[in-house]
């Protein structure tokens, strides 16, 4: 068999793979309330409150798809006329041509061009969000915080195209195999390392300090099962008033993280609402299950560009011989590109459906659906959700179920308790 063969072989298998896992392990028996629940919860919310709420969503978003619109263009614009070929030849230029040139810094001026590109966007989101009070960091923490993300950008993009090339050029014919395991290491590593070398270096990670409030939470977790060392704060106060909490990182890696802002906003009984969310992601293993999915898509995609990029018309349009040559990096980007606008919906609705069973976890385990509720209020408050975002919004994008959805959730909690 041919390596050609091969490819479709293992795609094939990949994708079945990434279907059983998302049969499995996605819970889908848990559909979000029935829409007269949601609407009754609505029509409970400060009608001032969510009328403020969408007048900041409406703003955002001509940014927001502004944004994403200029990256598909600019995308296709490079990767699919020769001309992000002949930028990649540029950046190597000074360099003898060497395919070293070429592969990093012709791949890195690609991904800059775009981050320039959508820059203004970015702005005037940040403008959007000053205006409304929820950022507090001014334009100076603004723009550190945008060096900072170009420059971690920079380091696992070098790592990533290096590791990419000398592949293509030590296995011409079986490089799409190496690559594709090498793609779902990266993201496992990724897992791992991020919550420790990447995320301290936009906030400063301080243990919960000890008091009422983690005694009880280090009980919760005790009392579900889930092995916590600590309770960490992050420092997000210095940049927004938003509030939020997560869980990040696998293993020896693994930590709840909630915001300062949280510890000032909520009640302690709220704070330990949010708390209780989180550990049904640790107890659920949200993390590694969503590594594993990720490490099985960069795989899959890695191998469906091998096939989709050795397809001629493809080249002919990028002016390139070859999808494994660095000239065809921007190629590489519009199809990635494209595949992750398709994907979203998809994901989107994995995650609302994995952030309303850890719901149902802390609605079970902390009992206290009023408390739960008053929590979501004011999320919503705080951060202006709209509590029931347009539904086209909502399937595209919305990681998270509704504000309406979760209140109707916490009432059929009570329902169901109760009856
Ligand atoms: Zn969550």
């Amino acid at each position: 068999m041919t390596p050609r063969g091969w490819a479709v072989l293992t795609l094939t298998a990949l994708v079945v793979a990434l279907l059983l896992a998302s049969a499995l392990l996605v819970p889908w028996h848990r559909p979000p309330a029935p829409r007269a629940d949601q609407l009754a919860a609505l029509r409970d919310l400060p009608v001032d409150q969510v009328a403020r709420a969408r007048e900041f969503r409406a703003a955002l978003r001509p940014g927001s798809y502004g944004a994403l619109l200029a990256g598909l263009l600019v995308a296709l614009l490079l990767g699919l006329t020769p001309l992000g070929a002949r930028l990649v030849e540029l950046a190597g230029r000074p360099f003898g041509d060497h395919w070293i040139a070429r592969a990093v810094l012709g791949g890195l001026a690609v991904v800059l061009v775009a981050d320039l590109i959508t820059l203004p966007f970015a702005a005037w989101r940040q403008s959007v969000l000053t205006r409304y009070g929820l950022s507090t960091h001014g334009w100076s923490g603004w723009t550190v915080d945008l060096l900072k993300s170009y420059a971690v950008s920079a380091v696992i993009g070098v790592v990533a195209l290096l590791g990419f090339y000398t592949v293509t050029r030590l296995a011409p014919r079986w490089w799409w195999a190496f690559a594709a395991a090498g793609a779902a290491g990266l993201v496992v590593l990724l897992s791992f390392v991020l919550p420790v070398l990447v995320e301290p270096v936009f906030n400063r990670f301080t243990p919960m300090a000890q008091g009422p409030l983690r005694t009880e939470l280090m009980a919760m977790a005790a009392r579900d099962g889930v092995p916590v060392r600590d309770v960490l704060v992050a420092d997000a106060s210095r940049r927004t008033k938003a509030v939020n909490a997560y869980v990040s990182g696998l293993g020896p890696t693994r930590r709840v993280v909630v915001y300062d802002t949280l510890l000032s906003e909520a009640t302690p009984a709220e704070v330990t609402s949010v708390v209780a969310h989180e550990l049904g992601h640790a107890k659920q293993r949200d993390v590694a299950v969503g590594t594993l999915t990720g490490a099985l898509g960069s795989a899959a995609a890695v191998v469906a560009l091998y096939l989709l990029g050795s397809w001629p018309p493809l080249t002919r349009l990028a002016g390139v011989e070859s999808v494994a040559e660095p000239r065809a990096f921007p190629l590489l980007i519009a199809l990635v590109t494209v595949a992750g606008l398709v994907a979203a919906p998809a994901q989107a609705l994995i995650s609302r459906r994995v952030e309303a069973r850890a719901d149902a976890h802390a609605l079970a385990l902390t009992g206290d659906p009023a408390t739960f509720e008053a929590m979501q209020r004011r999320l919503a408050g705080v951060n202006l959700a709209d509590p029931d975002p347009p539904r086209w919004e909502y399937l595209w994008s919305a990681s998270h179920p509704s504000t309406v959805e979760r209140i109707a959730a916490a009432r059929a909690y009570v329902r169901e308790a109760g009856g």
